[in-house]
């Protein structure tokens, strides 16, 4: 394994205790995708667009609109419904009035004259069937699953190469063609040193660059991307936990105290994760919890709070005295 693979590997074993991770891991090998419906294709469409508008911090908006029965926008609902009540359902969401405009125009090419749904369809149940495929994962599926992502983001108004890889991940149906989004992206800056710009992720063609890249390392590592996905995206939240400039590699707080590095390791907040500090004026190194970077003062030479441990508390085998 080369150095990127490896830092890959490490990452889905540090991340595989957490619940989404490790549900996602036992899905992806032992478990079957259902039949995507038009129901279903439209419930993650409407949810594809919202996401891609939002902004990171009112995600929990997003989450209440998928999580709460019933879910306003079923394709049985949106067709009773007139521009103005859809545009009413939206009006929290900060892009709501584009999003009520897409999906019209998506409404009417895949359920009216031109029938793209019927293009769609099948296209769908060939993922469906290669993805419950008893030889699978393969990574020759990658092909098929670009494919499809293609199909969707050339006929579909508002989706482009995210929200076309989001919406067919979410249906359960390709496991090496995911989502690059922001959280992910800083994840991958952050630890492989990859910049990629948000603008670069709108255009096909670099975004394919960079999710080659990502296919590559992952096989490296015996990774399926989807799970580095989730595995990173979750990482990629507890980064930006809190202030996300305050916990920024080279930050210094008005104390003189300056970030250093990501542990991974469980701070003493709740959700928090401890970063090693520095302390510019003596040298002092240790771990603080994110959300407290800012205000943090040197335990040794400003009479700030002891640090937390920068390494697990792993029992030494050796010491008799346990
Ligand atoms: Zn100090």
């Amino acid at each position: 394994m080369n150095a990127e693979q490896k830092v890959i590997s490490n990452l889905i074993n540090d991340a595989k205790s957490i619940r989404s991770v490790e549900e996602l891991i036992r899905y992806n090998t032992d478990g079957k995708a259902e039949a995507p419906t038009k129901e279903a294709f439209w419930m993650r469409l409407v949810l594809s667009l919202l996401s891609s508008q939002q902004r990171s911090t009112s995600s929990s908006l997003l989450d209440s609109f998928e999580k709460t029965p019933p879910f306003p926008l079923t394709l049985q609902t949106y067709e009773t419904m007139s521009d103005e009540q859809v545009r009413e359902v939206l009006k929290n969401f900060r892009f709501g009035k584009p999003v009520a405009d897409y999906l019209r125009i998506n409404y009417g090419r895949l359920f009216g004259n031109s029938n793209l749904w019927s293009i769609v369809e099948p296209e769908l149940n060939r993922l469906l069937e290669q993805r419950n495929n008893p030889n699978s994962p393969d990574i020759c599926h990658k092909n098929l699953e670009r494919k499809v992502s293609h199909l969707l983001a050339e006929h579909l108004k508002g989706i482009g190469p995210k929200q076309s890889r989001n919406l067919l991940q979410w249906l359960g149906l390709t496991r090496y063609e995911i989502p690059l989004d922001s959280r992910v992206t800083g994840w991958l800056q952050e630890n492989l040193g990859w910049y990629i710009s948000r603008d670069s992720l709108g255009d096909p063609v670099s975004y394919e660059f960079w999710l080659d890249r990502v296919q590559s390392v992952c096989e490296g590592a015996g990774v399926l991307p989807t799970v580095f996905d989730a595995a990173a995206f979750e990482r990629g939240k507890a980064m930006s936990t809190g202030k996300s400039l305050t916990t920024c590699i080279g930050y210094t707080n008005r104390n003189g105290q300056v970030v250093i590095r990501y542990t991974a390791l469980p701070g003493t907040d709740h959700g928090q994760t401890v970063y090693q500090l520095g302390c510019s004026l003596c040298g002092h190194v240790y771990g603080a919890n994110g959300s407290d970077i800012f205000e943090r003062k040197c335990p040794n030479c400003q009479g700030g709070a002891a640090g937390l441990p920068l390494k697990l508390a792993i029992p030494d085998p050796m010491d008799r005295s346990l």
